[in-house]
């Protein structure tokens, strides 16, 4: 799995850190989007799903490759 962000769509939600925030996090000064891990384990991929179908800026894409 691959994780994929475009920050220019990020609105700085936070729905994607509250959804995996071992996958996402937000910088301080603006709120955007920070990618911790762009290769998560399978183990991880509900909760990535969800933060990407949560995320208002439709920011989030994720790869099975
Ligand atoms: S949920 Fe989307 S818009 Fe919000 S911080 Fe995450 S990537 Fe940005």
């Amino acid at each position: 799995m691959r994780i994929l962000l475009d920050e220019d769509k990020c609105v700085g939600a936070g729905q994607c850190v509250l959804a995996a925030g071992e996958v996402f996090d937000q910088r301080d000064e603006d709120g955007i989007v920070v990618l911790l891990d762009g290769h998560p384990d399978e183990a991880r991929r509900g909760e990535v799903e969800t933060a990407a179908q949560l995320c208002p800026g439709q920011a989030i894409e994720v790869r099975t490759d």
